[in-house]
């Protein structure tokens, strides 16, 4: 592909994500890892049950277990409690007619019941228990195989492991899983005005943000981080820097990609490795450098901290799940209408911050405050991005609009 020299126009927010995921292939590599330390990890195996889940056929409740066909139909039924049978303490024994065990969730069904009557329905009476019509065979067990059957399909690779994930392999008695390595990316902030928090500032200067609200993304997609620190706004400073992301499978930098006077990123990225293209049209966001540069996938965000994590959340993650292994997925959205106006330019898409509430059912959605994309304490206030597509002009209020809640992203 030919490195874009500057000429051609903004790419849609569709058009930019369709290029970056088009050139994606997962990254090689897996290990074994314990099922805990699976947790956000992706599967990189097809995992099959060897036997049925649960093993054996056990009671659903606390009661009494029996064979069905001692169930009365009509009137009173007396049944002798022989036994008992607990969670991991089988009774051995075999049911006949007109005999019961007394069972707890979890135990194993006796030899000759298939049924349970939960105690809240029987009455006891000395050795007996009397049970009343109304009953069905089978009541209360769990069949074996009823969750999972043996033999079957239960997880395929390429799946982020939830935790509900984890039970379910440990249910099949697996110990350990092999999940795809983690996706290395090595970050770095640009600018000369930047220092670090714990640090005095000089007039002129503000403190680093972006390798924070970044890092902390990278890091809950389960990225392995290379912080490569603040890097001034100095070619040999930016060269340098890049040559040490050579082990990346991703280079992730902000600030320096702009059109403004010491906006080196991409001009260096364009010497030592190729720019695919390099704006969007959106806000915040637009200059938005993608690339190659070694054998990493090169990521030159904006510097302003809102636009690099709206940037980061459309594009970036994307990637990092497509290389962790990962199908591509759209994320959520619902519906909201509008409290107030938000001030749209045609011809590129925006993503105001806002903030959710529901009435009568309904989502409605306001401004979080400032949409200045500096205004990062604006996104720490908000809920979710307002969806507003390129075509669109301003949207008043009342109208019903897309929304993404950040509790769908990283
Ligand atoms: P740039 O993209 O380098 O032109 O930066 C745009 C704006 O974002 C400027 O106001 C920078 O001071 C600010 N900025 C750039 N990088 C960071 C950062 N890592 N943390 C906080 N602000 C930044
Ligand atoms: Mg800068």
């Amino acid at each position: 592909m030919p490195t874009d020299t500057g000429a051609s126009p903004a790419l849609s927010v569709k058009e930019a994500r369709d290029r970056i995921l088009a050139g994606l292939q997962p990254v090689e590599g897996v290990e074994s890892v314990t099922v805990l330390a699976a947790a956000g990890r992706v599967l990189a195996e097809e995992l099959t049950a060897r036997e049925p889940v649960p093993g054996f056929a056990n009671s659903a409740m606390d009661g009494y277990a029996l064979a069905g066909h001692d169930l009365p139909v009509r009137g009173e039924r007396r049944l002798r409690v022989i036994g008992s049978a607990l969670a991991g303490h089988p009774y051995t024994g075999a049911i006949g007619a007109d005999e019961c065990v007394r069972i707890m969730t979890g135990a194993m069904l006796p030899p000759g019941a298939d049924t349970v009557v939960m105690q809240e329905e029987v009455r006891t009476a000395g050795e007996e228990i009397v049970i009343g019509p109304g009953h069905r065979r089978g009541e209360n067990v769990r069949l074996p195989g009823g969750d999972i059957p043996g033999g079957s399909r239960v997880l395929s690779g390429g799946r982020c492991l939830r935790p509900v994930d984890l039970g379910v392999i440990a249910s099949l008695g697996l110990a350990q899983v092999q999940v795809r390595r983690r996706v290395r990316v090595a970050l770095f902030g640009t600018g000369d005005e930047l220092r670090e928090p714990g640090t005095p500032l000089a007039p002129g200067q503000i403190y680093e943000r972006n390798r924070y609200t970044l890092g902390a993304s990278l890091a809950s997609l389960g990225a392995e981080v290379r912080d490569l620190g603040i890097i001034p706004d100095e070619p040999a400073a930016i060269r340098a820097a890049m040559h040490q992301t050579m082990q990346a499978d991703v280079v992730l930098t902000s600030g320096g990609v702009s059109v403004g006077d010491t906006d080196y990123v991409r001009q260096i990225l364009g010497e030592l490795g190729e720019i695919r293209f390099w704006r969007v049209a959106m806000k915040p966001g637009k200059p938005l450098a993608f690339g190659r540069l070694g054998g990493a996938w090169f990521f030159g965000l904006p510097g302003n901290p809102v636009s690099a994590l709206v940037t980061f959340q459309l594009f970036v993650a994307p990637a990092l799940r497509a290389l962790a292994g990962e199908p591509y997925r759209e994320p959520l959205t619902l519906h909201a209408r509008t409290l107030c106006a938000f001030d749209k330019r045609h011809g590129r898409a925006e993503f105001p911050r806002g903030t959710l509430s529901r009435k009568g059912g309904a989502w409605f959605v306001g401004t979080a405050g400032s949409q200045d994309s500096s205004a990062l304490s604006v996104m720490s206030r908000a809920d979710c991005f307002v969806v507003l597509p390129a075509e669109a002009a301003t949207i008043p209020a009342g109208m019903e609009v897309e929304v993404m809640p950040f509790d769908a992203l990283v």
